[in-house]
Protein backbone atom coordinates (compact mmCIF):
# COMPACT_ATOMS: atom_id res chain seq x y z
CA UNK A 1 0.00 0.00 0.00
CA UNK A 2 2.46 2.72 1.07
CA UNK A 3 4.36 1.94 -2.54
CA UNK A 4 1.09 2.60 -4.33
CA UNK A 5 0.94 5.85 -2.81
CA UNK A 6 4.46 6.83 -3.45
CA UNK A 7 4.17 6.08 -6.69
CA UNK A 8 0.47 7.39 -7.36
CA UNK A 9 2.22 10.75 -5.50
CA UNK A 10 5.60 10.97 -7.51
CA UNK A 11 3.25 11.04 -10.83
CA UNK A 12 1.46 14.18 -9.64
CA UNK A 13 -1.80 12.88 -9.95
CA UNK A 14 -4.52 13.45 -7.18
CA UNK A 15 -3.72 12.06 -3.59
CA UNK A 16 -5.32 9.14 -2.96
CA UNK A 17 -7.88 9.45 0.73
CA UNK A 18 -5.64 9.53 3.71
CA UNK A 19 -5.07 6.24 5.36
CA UNK A 20 -6.88 5.30 8.17
CA UNK A 21 -6.08 6.65 11.13
CA UNK A 22 -6.67 4.21 13.18
CA UNK A 23 -6.11 0.99 11.58
CA UNK A 24 -8.85 -0.67 13.36
CA UNK A 25 -11.03 -0.33 10.36
CA UNK A 26 -9.29 -1.79 7.51
CA UNK A 27 -10.02 -4.92 8.83
CA UNK A 28 -13.75 -4.65 10.13
CA UNK A 29 -13.88 -3.18 6.78
CA UNK A 30 -13.49 -6.67 5.23
CA UNK A 31 -17.48 -7.30 5.89
CA UNK A 32 -18.52 -3.73 4.29
CA UNK A 33 -16.56 -2.86 1.24
CA UNK A 34 -16.98 -6.23 -0.74
CA UNK A 35 -20.40 -5.28 -1.68
CA UNK A 36 -20.70 -4.09 -4.88
CA UNK A 37 -20.68 -0.07 -5.67
CA UNK A 38 -24.01 1.55 -6.07
CA UNK A 39 -25.74 -1.28 -4.91
CA UNK A 40 -29.90 -0.52 -4.83
CA UNK A 41 -31.26 -0.69 -2.08
CA UNK A 42 -34.31 -3.26 -1.40
CA UNK A 43 -36.60 -2.96 0.40
CA UNK A 44 -37.76 -6.66 2.58
CA UNK A 45 -41.00 -7.09 4.77
CA UNK A 46 -42.29 -9.08 7.53
CA UNK A 47 -44.82 -9.08 10.16
CA UNK A 48 -44.43 -9.15 13.83
CA UNK A 49 -45.47 -13.20 15.19
CA UNK A 50 -46.75 -12.32 17.84
CA UNK A 51 -48.06 -8.51 17.11
CA UNK A 52 -49.12 -8.61 13.55
CA UNK A 53 -47.37 -5.83 13.12
CA UNK A 54 -45.31 -4.86 9.63
CA UNK A 55 -41.34 -3.79 9.64
CA UNK A 56 -38.97 -3.75 6.84
CA UNK A 57 -35.38 -4.20 6.47
CA UNK A 58 -33.19 -3.00 3.54
CA UNK A 59 -31.05 -5.31 1.80
CA UNK A 60 -28.49 -5.10 -1.35
CA UNK A 61 -28.61 -8.52 -3.91
CA UNK A 62 -25.24 -10.11 -3.92
CA UNK A 63 -25.58 -13.73 -6.32
CA UNK A 64 -28.62 -13.64 -5.46
CA UNK A 65 -28.45 -13.53 -1.49
CA UNK A 66 -30.33 -10.72 0.18
CA UNK A 67 -27.37 -8.86 2.51
CA UNK A 68 -27.83 -6.18 4.91
CA UNK A 69 -25.74 -4.09 7.13
CA UNK A 70 -22.86 -5.59 4.67
CA UNK A 71 -22.52 -8.95 6.27
CA UNK A 72 -25.88 -9.82 7.29
CA UNK A 73 -27.57 -12.66 4.54
CA UNK A 74 -31.10 -12.36 4.89
CA UNK A 75 -31.29 -15.71 2.37
CA UNK A 76 -32.22 -16.25 -1.14
CA UNK A 77 -33.60 -13.12 -2.57
CA UNK A 78 -36.25 -15.14 -4.33
CA UNK A 79 -37.65 -16.26 -0.78
CA UNK A 80 -37.28 -13.30 0.87
CA UNK A 81 -39.50 -11.18 -1.76
CA UNK A 82 -42.32 -13.97 -1.07
CA UNK A 83 -42.48 -13.84 2.25
CA UNK A 84 -42.28 -9.79 1.77
CA UNK A 85 -45.21 -10.31 -0.61
CA UNK A 86 -46.94 -12.13 1.75
CA UNK A 87 -46.53 -10.02 4.96
CA UNK A 88 -47.49 -6.88 2.74
CA UNK A 89 -50.52 -8.85 1.76
CA UNK A 90 -51.22 -9.50 6.02
CA UNK A 91 -49.87 -12.61 6.35
CA UNK A 92 -47.60 -13.23 9.49
CA UNK A 93 -44.54 -14.87 9.26
CA UNK A 94 -44.24 -18.64 10.56
CA UNK A 95 -42.08 -19.15 13.82
CA UNK A 96 -39.61 -20.83 11.97
CA UNK A 97 -39.41 -19.87 8.79
CA UNK A 98 -36.38 -21.11 7.28
CA UNK A 99 -33.75 -19.33 6.07
CA UNK A 100 -35.46 -16.11 6.14
CA UNK A 101 -33.44 -13.64 8.26
CA UNK A 102 -35.91 -11.24 9.06
CA UNK A 103 -38.08 -12.13 12.24
CA UNK A 104 -34.73 -13.07 14.46
CA UNK A 105 -36.66 -12.57 18.35
CA UNK A 106 -35.51 -13.36 21.50
CA UNK A 107 -34.85 -16.91 21.86
CA UNK A 108 -36.30 -18.39 18.80
CA UNK A 109 -33.57 -18.51 17.15
CA UNK A 110 -31.18 -19.04 19.89
CA UNK A 111 -29.04 -22.86 19.14
CA UNK A 112 -30.55 -25.30 21.98
CA UNK A 113 -28.13 -26.61 24.30
CA UNK A 114 -25.71 -23.47 23.18
CA UNK A 115 -24.69 -26.21 20.32
CA UNK A 116 -23.85 -25.18 17.58
CA UNK A 117 -23.10 -28.09 14.74
CA UNK A 118 -20.76 -27.09 11.68
CA UNK A 119 -19.16 -28.19 8.45
CA UNK A 120 -16.07 -26.71 6.86
CA UNK A 121 -16.23 -26.62 3.01
CA UNK A 122 -13.35 -27.89 1.49
CA UNK A 123 -13.05 -25.40 -0.88
CA UNK A 124 -12.11 -23.00 2.14
CA UNK A 125 -8.83 -21.21 1.91
CA UNK A 126 -8.46 -20.43 5.25
CA UNK A 127 -9.80 -23.51 7.53
CA UNK A 128 -7.51 -23.05 10.46
CA UNK A 129 -9.21 -19.21 11.00
CA UNK A 130 -12.54 -21.04 11.73
CA UNK A 131 -10.90 -23.30 13.93
CA UNK A 132 -9.01 -20.52 15.44
CA UNK A 133 -12.49 -18.33 15.88
CA UNK A 134 -14.31 -21.29 17.41
CA UNK A 135 -11.83 -22.24 19.97
CA UNK A 136 -11.72 -18.04 20.96
CA UNK A 137 -15.43 -18.19 21.41
CA UNK A 138 -15.61 -22.01 23.67
CA UNK A 139 -12.45 -20.15 25.60
CA UNK A 140 -14.88 -17.35 26.64
CA UNK A 141 -18.66 -18.13 26.03
CA UNK A 142 -20.83 -21.48 27.16
CA UNK A 143 -21.24 -21.64 23.28
CA UNK A 144 -20.07 -25.19 22.18
CA UNK A 145 -19.07 -26.59 18.29
CA UNK A 146 -19.95 -29.67 17.31
CA UNK A 147 -18.27 -30.73 13.54
CA UNK A 148 -21.45 -32.15 12.41
CA UNK A 149 -20.58 -35.81 10.01
CA UNK A 150 -21.90 -39.11 8.93
CA UNK A 151 -22.01 -40.66 12.16
CA UNK A 152 -24.21 -37.94 13.47
CA UNK A 153 -25.63 -35.69 10.91
CA UNK A 154 -28.90 -37.36 11.48
CA UNK A 155 -28.69 -36.43 14.86
CA UNK A 156 -27.70 -32.86 13.73
CA UNK A 157 -30.15 -31.49 11.37
CA UNK A 158 -29.56 -27.60 11.88
CA UNK A 159 -26.00 -26.49 10.99
CA UNK A 160 -23.68 -23.97 10.18
CA UNK A 161 -21.57 -24.46 6.71
CA UNK A 162 -18.61 -22.35 6.69
CA UNK A 163 -17.75 -21.75 2.64
CA UNK A 164 -15.89 -20.29 0.45
CA UNK A 165 -16.69 -16.87 -1.26
CA UNK A 166 -14.72 -15.05 -3.75
CA UNK A 167 -15.13 -11.60 -1.59
CA UNK A 168 -16.61 -10.50 1.65
CA UNK A 169 -17.56 -12.12 4.46
CA UNK A 170 -21.02 -12.60 5.65
CA UNK A 171 -23.45 -14.51 7.96
CA UNK A 172 -26.63 -15.43 8.91
CA UNK A 173 -28.25 -14.11 12.25
CA UNK A 174 -29.12 -17.25 14.55
CA UNK A 175 -30.15 -20.34 13.83
CA UNK A 176 -32.36 -20.64 10.72
CA UNK A 177 -33.07 -24.40 10.22
CA UNK A 178 -31.42 -26.57 8.33
CA UNK A 179 -27.95 -25.84 6.87
CA UNK A 180 -27.10 -21.93 7.02
CA UNK A 181 -24.18 -20.12 5.78
CA UNK A 182 -21.25 -18.19 7.13
CA UNK A 183 -19.28 -17.49 3.43
CA UNK A 184 -15.83 -16.48 4.28
CA UNK A 185 -13.29 -15.15 1.28
CA UNK A 186 -9.65 -15.23 1.67
CA UNK A 187 -9.49 -11.76 3.15
CA UNK A 188 -11.68 -12.68 6.25
CA UNK A 189 -9.33 -12.27 9.40
CA UNK A 190 -9.68 -14.44 12.34
CA UNK A 191 -10.87 -11.42 13.87
CA UNK A 192 -13.90 -11.14 10.72
CA UNK A 193 -14.54 -14.99 11.30
CA UNK A 194 -15.16 -14.25 15.14
CA UNK A 195 -17.34 -11.64 14.49
CA UNK A 196 -19.40 -14.10 11.49
CA UNK A 197 -19.89 -16.52 14.33
CA UNK A 198 -20.99 -14.39 16.65
CA UNK A 199 -24.11 -13.35 14.15
CA UNK A 200 -24.50 -17.08 13.96
CA UNK A 201 -25.24 -17.28 17.56
CA UNK A 202 -27.78 -14.63 17.71
CA UNK A 203 -25.97 -11.29 17.84
CA UNK A 204 -26.54 -8.34 15.84
CA UNK A 205 -24.14 -5.01 15.17
CA UNK A 206 -23.83 -3.04 18.37
CA UNK A 207 -24.58 0.14 16.59
CA UNK A 208 -28.20 -1.02 15.33
CA UNK A 209 -29.15 -1.03 19.51
CA UNK A 210 -32.49 1.67 20.35
CA UNK A 211 -30.26 3.30 22.48
CA UNK A 212 -26.89 4.37 20.16
CA UNK A 213 -27.88 7.75 19.87
CA UNK A 214 -27.18 8.34 23.77
CA UNK A 215 -23.61 6.83 22.34
CA UNK A 216 -23.17 7.42 18.83
CA UNK A 217 -23.33 10.28 15.95
CA UNK A 218 -24.02 9.74 12.49
CA UNK A 219 -22.41 11.50 10.02
CA UNK A 220 -25.51 11.25 7.44
CA UNK A 221 -23.41 13.52 5.08
CA UNK A 222 -20.74 10.73 4.35
CA UNK A 223 -22.61 7.99 3.78
CA UNK A 224 -24.48 7.02 0.21
CA UNK A 225 -28.12 7.55 -0.23
CA UNK A 226 -28.50 3.40 -0.97
CA UNK A 227 -25.89 2.56 1.99
CA UNK A 228 -27.97 4.90 4.83
CA UNK A 229 -30.13 1.74 5.42
CA UNK A 230 -27.32 -0.06 7.02
CA UNK A 231 -27.69 2.77 10.28
CA UNK A 232 -30.93 2.06 10.57
CA UNK A 233 -31.87 0.83 14.27
CA UNK A 234 -33.45 -2.48 14.68
CA UNK A 235 -36.80 -1.52 16.20
CA UNK A 236 -38.42 -4.35 17.77
CA UNK A 237 -36.22 -7.26 16.21
CA UNK A 238 -33.45 -7.75 18.92
CA UNK A 239 -33.30 -7.32 22.11
CA UNK A 240 -30.86 -5.00 23.30
CA UNK A 241 -28.78 -6.78 26.41
CA UNK A 242 -26.50 -5.11 28.79
CA UNK A 243 -24.93 -1.97 28.48
CA UNK A 244 -24.15 -0.19 25.06
CA UNK A 245 -20.32 -2.00 24.43
CA UNK A 246 -18.25 0.48 21.91
CA UNK A 247 -15.65 -2.86 22.73
CA UNK A 248 -18.23 -4.87 20.80
CA UNK A 249 -16.37 -7.54 18.10
CA UNK A 250 -19.85 -6.50 16.80
CA UNK A 251 -19.64 -2.90 16.28
CA UNK A 252 -18.94 -0.84 12.96
CA UNK A 253 -16.20 0.66 12.32
CA UNK A 254 -15.67 4.59 12.52
CA UNK A 255 -15.51 4.72 8.49
CA UNK A 256 -18.20 2.37 7.29
CA UNK A 257 -19.50 3.32 4.28
CA UNK A 258 -18.16 6.79 3.89
CA UNK A 259 -17.63 8.80 0.96
CA UNK A 260 -14.50 10.49 1.72
CA UNK A 261 -13.01 7.87 3.41
CA UNK A 262 -11.09 10.00 5.50
CA UNK A 263 -13.64 10.93 7.32
CA UNK A 264 -15.41 9.08 10.01
CA UNK A 265 -19.61 8.16 9.79
CA UNK A 266 -19.75 7.08 13.02
CA UNK A 267 -18.35 9.39 16.00
CA UNK A 268 -18.64 8.18 19.47
CA UNK A 269 -20.07 10.53 22.14
CA UNK A 270 -16.68 9.91 24.45
CA UNK A 271 -14.11 9.45 22.20
CA UNK A 272 -14.39 5.75 22.52
CA UNK A 273 -12.75 3.89 19.57
CA UNK A 274 -15.24 1.40 17.81
CA UNK A 275 -14.22 -1.77 15.14
CA UNK A 276 -11.85 -3.52 17.22
CA UNK A 277 -11.81 -7.35 15.13
CA UNK A 278 -9.12 -8.65 18.23
CA UNK A 279 -11.71 -10.86 20.32
CA UNK A 280 -14.87 -10.45 22.12
CA UNK A 281 -15.25 -8.13 24.67
CA UNK A 282 -16.40 -8.47 27.87
CA UNK A 283 -20.06 -7.17 27.17
CA UNK A 284 -20.12 -9.43 24.35
CA UNK A 285 -19.59 -12.04 26.50
CA UNK A 286 -21.90 -11.28 28.96
CA UNK A 287 -24.58 -10.90 26.59
CA UNK A 288 -24.22 -14.16 24.63
CA UNK A 289 -24.46 -16.14 28.29
CA UNK A 290 -27.67 -14.22 28.65
CA UNK A 291 -28.19 -15.60 25.14
CA UNK A 292 -27.71 -19.11 26.46
CA UNK A 293 -27.37 -20.40 30.02
CA UNK A 294 -27.38 -19.13 32.84
CA UNK A 295 -25.66 -19.44 36.63
CA UNK A 296 -26.38 -17.55 39.59
CA UNK A 297 -24.21 -18.18 42.63
CA UNK A 298 -24.51 -17.15 46.63
CA UNK A 299 -23.35 -13.60 47.01
CA UNK A 300 -24.43 -12.05 43.42
CA UNK A 301 -27.91 -10.53 42.47
CA UNK A 302 -30.46 -12.51 40.95
CA UNK A 303 -30.07 -13.53 37.24
CA UNK A 304 -31.96 -11.17 34.51
CA UNK A 305 -32.72 -14.56 31.93
CA UNK A 306 -34.93 -12.37 29.73
CA UNK A 307 -38.27 -11.36 28.67
CA UNK A 308 -41.51 -14.15 29.98
CA UNK A 309 -43.17 -13.47 26.76
CA UNK A 310 -43.26 -16.86 24.62
CA UNK A 311 -40.38 -17.93 26.66
CA UNK A 312 -40.05 -21.21 29.75
CA UNK A 313 -37.08 -21.34 32.10
CA UNK A 314 -36.24 -24.48 33.84
CA UNK A 315 -33.44 -25.42 36.58
CA UNK A 316 -30.99 -27.66 35.48
CA UNK A 317 -28.45 -27.87 38.17
CA UNK A 318 -27.93 -27.25 41.86
CA UNK A 319 -25.13 -27.05 44.75
CA UNK A 320 -24.35 -26.08 47.69
CA UNK A 321 -25.21 -26.28 51.90
CA UNK A 322 -29.11 -26.37 51.44
CA UNK A 323 -28.97 -26.93 55.63
CA UNK A 324 -32.26 -25.26 56.10
CA UNK A 325 -31.49 -22.01 56.58
CA UNK A 326 -33.00 -20.31 54.05
CA UNK A 327 -31.33 -21.81 50.84
CA UNK A 328 -33.12 -22.10 47.71
CA UNK A 329 -32.41 -21.62 44.42
CA UNK A 330 -35.11 -20.61 42.30
CA UNK A 331 -36.57 -19.92 38.54
CA UNK A 332 -39.24 -17.03 39.09
CA UNK A 333 -40.47 -14.33 37.29
CA UNK A 334 -41.05 -10.36 37.93
CA UNK A 335 -41.36 -7.59 36.15
CA UNK A 336 -41.95 -8.80 32.34
CA UNK A 337 -38.27 -10.72 32.75
CA UNK A 338 -37.27 -14.31 33.88
CA UNK A 339 -35.12 -14.55 36.46
CA UNK A 340 -33.28 -17.36 38.17
CA UNK A 341 -31.89 -16.53 41.99
CA UNK A 342 -31.08 -18.03 45.24
CA UNK A 343 -30.53 -17.60 48.98
CA UNK A 344 -28.67 -19.16 51.69
CA UNK A 345 -27.02 -18.63 55.20
CA UNK A 346 -24.37 -21.36 54.18
CA UNK A 347 -21.88 -21.44 51.37
CA UNK A 348 -21.09 -22.17 47.95
CA UNK A 349 -25.15 -22.30 47.30
CA UNK A 350 -25.47 -22.16 43.43
CA UNK A 351 -28.06 -22.76 40.76
CA UNK A 352 -28.21 -23.32 36.75
CA UNK A 353 -31.17 -22.45 34.57
CA UNK A 354 -32.17 -22.25 30.88
CA UNK A 355 -34.50 -21.02 28.42
CA UNK A 356 -36.79 -21.97 25.68
CA UNK A 357 -39.32 -20.95 23.45
CA UNK A 358 -43.19 -21.78 24.00
CA UNK A 359 -45.78 -19.53 24.49
CA UNK A 360 -47.61 -22.65 26.29
CA UNK A 361 -46.47 -22.70 29.47
CA UNK A 362 -48.50 -23.00 32.81
CA UNK A 363 -48.02 -21.05 35.74
CA UNK A 364 -45.72 -22.28 39.02
CA UNK A 365 -47.23 -25.40 40.96
CA UNK A 366 -45.75 -26.19 44.59
CA UNK A 367 -45.12 -28.58 46.96
CA UNK A 368 -44.29 -28.49 50.81
CA UNK A 369 -42.96 -30.55 53.03
CA UNK A 370 -46.15 -32.11 54.83
CA UNK A 371 -48.63 -32.44 52.01
CA UNK A 372 -49.94 -35.05 49.45
CA UNK A 373 -48.07 -34.51 46.15
CA UNK A 374 -49.49 -31.64 43.97
CA UNK A 375 -51.65 -33.30 40.23
CA UNK A 376 -49.72 -30.90 37.89
CA UNK A 377 -52.20 -31.86 35.13
CA UNK A 378 -52.18 -34.58 32.23
CA UNK A 379 -48.51 -36.43 31.30
CA UNK A 380 -50.20 -36.38 27.77
CA UNK A 381 -47.88 -33.84 25.02
CA UNK A 382 -46.45 -32.15 28.03
CA UNK A 383 -43.27 -32.46 30.29
CA UNK A 384 -43.07 -30.69 34.14
CA UNK A 385 -40.33 -29.83 35.60
CA UNK A 386 -38.55 -28.33 38.63
CA UNK A 387 -37.93 -24.45 38.69
CA UNK A 388 -37.73 -24.01 42.73
CA UNK A 389 -35.93 -26.11 45.04
CA UNK A 390 -35.74 -25.45 48.89
CA UNK A 391 -35.24 -26.77 52.65
CA UNK A 392 -32.76 -28.95 54.48
CA UNK A 393 -30.94 -31.65 52.29
CA UNK A 394 -29.22 -33.38 55.00
CA UNK A 395 -29.23 -36.56 54.39
CA UNK A 396 -32.36 -38.14 55.94
CA UNK A 397 -33.40 -39.40 52.81
CA UNK A 398 -34.85 -35.62 51.31
CA UNK A 399 -35.95 -35.70 48.16
CA UNK A 400 -38.04 -33.33 45.35
CA UNK A 401 -39.34 -35.40 42.63
CA UNK A 402 -41.34 -34.05 39.63
CA UNK A 403 -43.18 -37.69 38.02
CA UNK A 404 -45.28 -38.70 36.55
CA UNK A 405 -48.11 -41.43 37.33
CA UNK A 406 -50.93 -43.01 35.23
CA UNK A 407 -51.41 -40.52 33.16
CA UNK A 408 -51.16 -36.94 35.13
CA UNK A 409 -47.34 -35.47 36.48
CA UNK A 410 -47.07 -35.13 40.17
CA UNK A 411 -44.66 -32.94 42.07
CA UNK A 412 -43.80 -34.32 45.64
CA UNK A 413 -40.85 -35.27 47.94
CA UNK A 414 -39.89 -36.19 51.40
CA UNK A 415 -37.83 -35.22 54.37
CA UNK A 416 -36.91 -36.03 57.67
CA UNK A 417 -35.60 -32.67 58.30
CA UNK A 418 -37.63 -29.25 58.08
CA UNK A 419 -38.79 -26.93 55.27
CA UNK A 420 -38.21 -28.91 52.34
CA UNK A 421 -40.49 -27.47 49.35
CA UNK A 422 -39.78 -27.42 45.56
CA UNK A 423 -41.87 -25.90 42.64
CA UNK A 424 -42.78 -26.48 38.85
CA UNK A 425 -44.07 -25.81 35.87
CA UNK A 426 -45.19 -27.67 32.54
CA UNK A 427 -45.09 -26.87 29.30
CA UNK A 428 -46.88 -28.67 25.52
CA UNK A 429 -44.06 -30.57 24.03
CA UNK A 430 -44.03 -32.95 20.68
CA UNK A 431 -42.24 -35.55 23.06
CA UNK A 432 -40.14 -36.30 25.94
CA UNK A 433 -37.82 -39.00 27.22
CA UNK A 434 -37.86 -41.46 30.14
CA UNK A 435 -36.70 -40.28 33.16
CA UNK A 436 -32.76 -40.30 33.67
CA UNK A 437 -31.17 -40.65 36.60
CA UNK A 438 -27.53 -40.00 38.11
CA UNK A 439 -26.45 -41.22 41.55
CA UNK A 440 -23.16 -40.04 43.57
CA UNK A 441 -20.45 -42.62 42.75
CA UNK A 442 -21.24 -43.10 39.37
CA UNK A 443 -20.04 -41.94 36.32
CA UNK A 444 -22.18 -39.49 34.54
CA UNK A 445 -25.35 -40.52 32.43
CA UNK A 446 -25.71 -39.96 28.97
CA UNK A 447 -28.96 -38.01 28.04
CA UNK A 448 -30.24 -37.41 24.48
CA UNK A 449 -28.12 -35.47 21.72
CA UNK A 450 -28.65 -32.10 22.05
CA UNK A 451 -29.44 -30.98 18.47
CA UNK A 452 -32.58 -31.88 19.10
CA UNK A 453 -33.41 -31.96 22.91
CA UNK A 454 -33.45 -29.69 25.75
CA UNK A 455 -33.05 -31.45 29.14
CA UNK A 456 -34.60 -30.18 32.67
CA UNK A 457 -34.08 -31.65 36.53
CA UNK A 458 -36.72 -33.52 37.59
CA UNK A 459 -35.41 -34.98 41.06
CA UNK A 460 -32.53 -34.19 43.37
CA UNK A 461 -32.04 -35.59 46.43
CA UNK A 462 -29.52 -36.73 49.10
CA UNK A 463 -27.19 -34.75 51.81
CA UNK A 464 -26.11 -31.05 50.22
CA UNK A 465 -23.92 -30.08 53.25
CA UNK A 466 -21.64 -27.52 50.97
CA UNK A 467 -18.72 -30.16 50.84
CA UNK A 468 -19.26 -29.94 46.67
CA UNK A 469 -22.54 -31.57 46.72
CA UNK A 470 -23.95 -31.00 43.05
CA UNK A 471 -26.07 -32.33 40.36
CA UNK A 472 -26.22 -31.19 37.12
CA UNK A 473 -27.79 -31.33 33.51
CA UNK A 474 -25.18 -29.97 30.65
CA UNK A 475 -24.34 -30.88 27.55
CA UNK A 476 -20.59 -32.03 26.46
CA UNK A 477 -19.43 -33.38 22.78
CA UNK A 478 -22.88 -32.62 21.82
CA UNK A 479 -24.86 -34.86 24.26
CA UNK A 480 -27.10 -33.71 27.37
CA UNK A 481 -25.00 -35.70 30.68
CA UNK A 482 -26.89 -35.89 34.09
CA UNK A 483 -24.06 -35.51 36.73
CA UNK A 484 -22.85 -33.98 39.90
CA UNK A 485 -20.69 -34.63 42.72
CA UNK A 486 -20.61 -35.19 46.16
CA UNK A 487 -18.58 -36.28 49.46
CA UNK A 488 -21.65 -36.90 51.88
CA UNK A 489 -24.21 -39.39 50.96
CA UNK A 490 -27.19 -39.89 48.68
CA UNK A 491 -27.07 -37.49 46.49
CA UNK A 492 -28.74 -37.94 43.11
CA UNK A 493 -30.72 -36.38 40.88
CA UNK A 494 -32.93 -36.92 37.64
CA UNK A 495 -33.68 -35.47 34.64
CA UNK A 496 -35.73 -35.63 31.70
CA UNK A 497 -35.27 -34.45 27.88
CA UNK A 498 -37.85 -32.96 25.54
CA UNK A 499 -38.64 -32.11 22.40
CA UNK A 500 -40.57 -28.28 21.98
ZN1 LIG B 1 -21.50 -8.18 10.94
Amino acid sequence: MVAVILTLGACGEEQPSPSLPDGVDSEAANEINWLPPNSPSRTAYWRNARTGQLHQRHYVEVDGQAISEGDIILGPVREVEALSKAALQGQVAAQDVSSMGLTSTGATYIWPNNLVPYTIDPALTYPQRVMDAIAHWEANTPIRFIRRDTTNEDLLPNYVIFQYASSGCSSSVGRRGGAQYTRLSASCSLGNTIHEIGHVVGLWHEHTRLDRDNYISINWDNIAPDAKDNFEQNIDETDDRGAYDYGSIMHYPAYAFAIDSGVKTITTLNGAAIGQRTGLSAGDISAVKALYGFTWAQGTNSVNMGPIADRFCFLTAMSGAFAGYGEYISVSQSNGNWHLSGGSLQVGVSGGAACRSSSKVTSEYSWSQGQLPTNLGSATGRVCFLTHVSGSFDGGAEFVHVYSNNGMWYLGGNSMQTGISARARCVAVSGYSNEYTWEQGAGPTYMDWAGRYSCALTRVQGSFKGGGESVKASVEGGRWILGGSSLQVGVGGRARCFRP
